[in-house]
């Protein structure tokens, strides 16, 4: 044996492919007007909290909490017409992907997912070891039949497709779902996080019956305006849920998560009582930025739009105004263009008046 000693040194590197990597996510910073994260600018119903409180006091928090967390699984099935074997739920749909990405993905097998699309499917492509193919939408970004070809030559393992699309705001098309489905032998994943901002019968969520490799993720973060919870879920075939319990972290889901999901969908009425004013104000601004020369706006079925004006640093202009938004406007596809959050009239006002004041 050699008496060479080791190399010693004061920290250990990070994993070579994540040493240029920034931690992900939008700046937090507090300027009066914060439109930069497709949250729900209302809060919560008045009567959530209380009755939350009232069920966590009868929690018994020296136990672990319900592994496969049952209760909250039958309830989110009853709502969605599905068996509690077809959903699961982890904390964010963030982690639901994931637990996707890590059950099927791997350094063996292939993503592809579209562009523009969620800005975090790289990340998490890379987290979970797992090779990715971009697929550029067409020129309106729209999921058409040529990107549906596109997408079936890189024969994936798993396909990835936001739905409504952030940050676009269009929704995806059924017929495009099906042809995904019968074009690749892949898990085909719709992410239908602000999927409740459309119209009633904008989820793929009926094709559950009919293909068998649908994936269908949810959020309680946006329209549910639970994004502090980090509560998601996914519907899919039983060999799905089966699968991802697999990679899952026993206990995942704490069991004050678990109570709170339960009382937001006891009270799911109230709690999706605002959709309509926020559409309402959604088309509002939608139809103040087209009269503004110069600006492109993209129909939205969610609650934020995507805007492209000809000002090369607008994000940094809004700032110096007061007004936080999501910059994409170095990104490929998404030159010039800004991404802004509904949020109630008074800071869309403030928006559009920012706006204006820059553009002048
Ligand atoms: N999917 C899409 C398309 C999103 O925009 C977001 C949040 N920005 C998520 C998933 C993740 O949301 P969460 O983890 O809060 O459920």
């Amino acid at each position: 044996t050699s008496d060479a000693p080791c190399a010693v040194a004061d920290r250990l590197p990070v994993r070579p492919d994540l040493a240029a990597v920034e931690p992900y996510g939008a700046p937090q910073l507090d300027v009066p007007v914060r439109l930069n994260t497709n949250e729900t600018a209302e809060p919560p119903p008045p009567g959530f909290l209380p009755a939350v409180a009232e069920r966590i006091v009868s929690l018994e928090l020296n136990r672990y909490p319900d592994r496969p967390h049952r209760a909250l699984r039958e309830a989110l099935a009853a709502r969605l017409g599905l068996d509690a074997e077809q959903v699961w739920a982890a904390n964010g749909s963030n982690e639901i992907l994931l637990q996707l990405l890590q059950a099927y993905g791997g350094p063996e097998r292939r993503v592809a997912y579209v562009r523009p699309g969620y800005s975090m499917y790289p990340e998490l492509c890379r987290t979970a070891l797992t090779p990715a193919v971009e697929v550029d939408l067409d020129d309106d970004f729209a999921l058409t039949a040529d990107v549906v070809t596109t997408i079936a030559a890189t024969d994936p393992d798993l396909v990835l497709v936001p739905s409504p699309n952030n940050p676009v705001g269009t929704p995806v098309g059924r017929d495009a779902v099906r042809q995904l489905h019968a074009r690749t032998r892949a898990l085909v994943v719709v992410d239908e996080a602000y999927v409740e901002f459309g119209d009633a019968d904008a989820s793929v969520l009926p094709l559950l019956d009919e293909l068998t490799r649908l994936v269908v993720v949810r959020t309680f973060s946006k329209a549910f305006r639970l994004a502090g919870l980090r509560l998601g879920y996914l519907a899919a075939a039983d060999w799905v849920v089966q699968d991802v319990q697999k990679v899952r972290l026993p206990y995942h889901l704490d069991a004050v998560k678990q109570v709170t999901g339960l009382v937001a969908l006891e009270q799911e009425e109230a709690f999706l009582g605002h959709r309509q004013r926020v559409a309402d104000e959604r088309d509002r601004v939608a139809a103040a930025l087209r009269q503004l020369p110069g600006v492109q706006v993209w129909p939205s079925a969610a609650n934020f739009l995507l805007l492209r004006t000809g000002v090369d640093d607008l994000f940094a202009r809004l700032l110096e105004r007061g007004v936080l938004v999501r910059d994409f406007s170095r990104r490929p596809r998404l030159v010039g263009c800004v991404r802004v959050t509904i949020g109630t009239a008074d800071e869309n006002d403030a928006f559009l008046t920012a706006l204006r004041d820059v553009l002048a």
